[in-house]
């Protein structure tokens, strides 16, 4: 008796969280979940399970005990009714982009919509469905095709679901809004497993939590956007100077963006000059300051002008290119598996502390493939009210976003400690407030910082539709409690 209660426990230590939670699990409700399950369902025991796991940010080791990779709304729901029926931690996956990892958790159950990634333009009335599983590029491509293409992220291989859910700004923000500014409608799987439909005429306030909380009150498993004519073709602005000239360039891109035209959108950021052929030999691992930016319509010549000749350029990689180019051009600088923390303070006002701040922390970067971006917001972003979605920072025309990128996990204090220590200094600053809840850092800040004067609303829906906090992976917002 006694060995045997050795062994066991044993056996037990050399469990990972996901082999514990499922052996603890009852075999029958396992077994009755993956017979009626339409998509696959991964266990710890089959050989994908090492890859299914795997989210972008290597940083992230987290052992679910059952990923379910869903084919259709059905399997959210079984997927949902079982983990709350079992107590499971449950955590939602589409493009496994969140920075904090949290499409993964330990000893829970994954819900991984990523195989659902269809996209249906309808052509006529300028609306895609998009699956709750789609990456940017999925929508593009489908767009694309017929020169069309709604607001979303600068990087195609983000999920659309994390990106839109909490706001996501983009390349086309300033003349079309946020992500979820361009939705018409949502289907989503709230945590009773019932599926609704929410838009501005149904089940509004859904809708309204939906656009900016996350995904706190359900599982999306279908989007409805708008969609504008963009390209097929875009000037797109890529220029790059060196630091000694950041004073006279932040100067001209501030001077710029007051009054820039929303068909037009620049993000500044410094960075060390990568060695690669496009740039001269000699400025490689140079601390620099670049700018990103497209512009589209009957813009007057050369709408970048006055950021071009703001200094002499290392490089000017600016020209004309496809639309779907200019959203997958930076996807390769962003490789799965290698290790990120990216963390942001939104900006009323760009200081001269805010450009001695982005200064000394490229000059103090531990990974030289880090960045300190800011990004100029407001146009079509700060029309909409404050309070009219759950997305509460619309009203800030800068956000200032540390991106610590490096290789190696002997590296991971110094590189988590550069990005927490550099906003924790600009948050100190008097222009500076709140958080993007897209560049979370690990989501170790209240979710208050997100919300702001919308949190309370946020907190009563949750309440509502979620009343366990079945959907807590995302450490935005829980369900009131008897104390609270
Ligand atoms: C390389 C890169 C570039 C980026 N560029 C931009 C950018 O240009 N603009 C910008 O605004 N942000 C950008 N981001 C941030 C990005 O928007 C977030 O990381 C976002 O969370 C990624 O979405 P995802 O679907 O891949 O997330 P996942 O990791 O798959 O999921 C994250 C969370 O989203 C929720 N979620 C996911 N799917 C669903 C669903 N179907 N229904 C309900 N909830 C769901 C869940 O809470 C889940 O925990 C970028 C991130 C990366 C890694």
């Amino acid at each position: 008796m006694i060995t045997g209660g050795i062994i066991y426990i044993m056996a037990q230590f050399d469990k990972h969280p996901g082999e514990k939670a499922l052996a603890d699990l009852p075999s029958e409700p396992v077994r009755s979940f993956e017979t009626g399950f339409g998509g696959d369902v991964v266990l710890p025991a089959d050989p994908e399970y090492e890859r299914e796991r795997a989210v972008w940010n290597g940083m992230i080791d987290k052992y679910p005990a059952i990923i379910a990779r869903c084919a259709g709304t059905a399997d959210v729901v079984s997927a949902v009714t079982f983990a709350r029926e079992q107590d499971l931690p449950l955590a939602v996956r589409c493009g496994g982009h969140n920075v904090a990892g949290t499409a993964v958790c330990d000893g829970g159950l994954v819900v991984d919509l990523s195989p659902m990634h269809g996209v249906r333009v309808d052509s006529e009335n300028w609306t895609a469905r998009v699956d709750g599983g789609a990456t940017l590029g999925d929508v593009d491509h489908e767009t694309q095709l017929f020169g069309l293409a709604t607001a979303l992220g600068a990087v195609s291989e983000t999920g659309v679901a994390g990106l839109t859910l909490n706001g996501g700004y983009g390349h086309l923000s300033r003349q079309y809004g946020l992500a979820m500014d361009n939705l018409r409608s949502v289907d989503v799987v709230t945590a009773d497993g019932k599926v609704h439909t929410a838009s501005a005429d149904r089940n509004e306030d859904l809708f309204w939590g939906l656009r900016g909380g996350g995904g706190t009150l359900g599982i999306v498993t279908a989007f409805e956007f708008e969609l504008h004519e963009v390209g097929p073709e875009v000037d797109a602005f890529f220029i790059w100077f060196h630091a000694d000239d950041m004073t006279d360039v932040m100067a001209c891109f501030l001077e710029w963006t007051d009054d820039a035209p929303r068909e037009a959108g620049v993000l500044a950021f410094t960075a060390h000059v990568p060695d690669l052929e496009e740039f001269p030999e000699e400025a490689w691992g140079e601390p620099a300051v670049a700018m990103l930016g497209t512009a589209r319509g009957d813009l007057e010549d050369d709408v970048f002008e006055p950021l071009r000749s703001s200094a002499t350029p290392i490089a000017d990689l600016s020209g004309s290119m496809a639309y779907a180019d200019l959203q997958s051009m930076l996807d390769e600088d962003y490789p799965d598996g290698l290790r990120y923390y990216w963390k942001s303070i939104f900006l009323t006002d760009v200081t001269d502390e805010v450009v001695d701040i982005m200064e000394r922390y490229t000059e103090s970067a531990p990974s030289a493939l880090s960045t300190v971006d800011l990004w100029h917001l407001g146009g079509a972003v700060a029309d909409v009210p404050q309070d009219a979605t759950a997305f509460w920072h619309r009203d800030k025309p800068y956000m200032l976003n540390f991106e610590a990128n490096w290789e190696d996990e002997a590296d991971d204090d110094a590189n988590v400690t550069w990005g927490r220590d550099g906003i924790a200094e600009a948050a100190e600053l008097a222009v500076a407030s709140g958080s993007y809840g897209n560049f979370p850092g690990l989501n170790e800040d209240p979710a208050k910082l997100r919300f702001g004067d919308n949190y309370e609303r946020l907190a009563d829906l949750k309440t509502t539709y979620d009343p366990e906090t079945l959907f807590g992976a995302d450490g935005s917002i829980a369900a009131r409690t008897d104390t609270d």
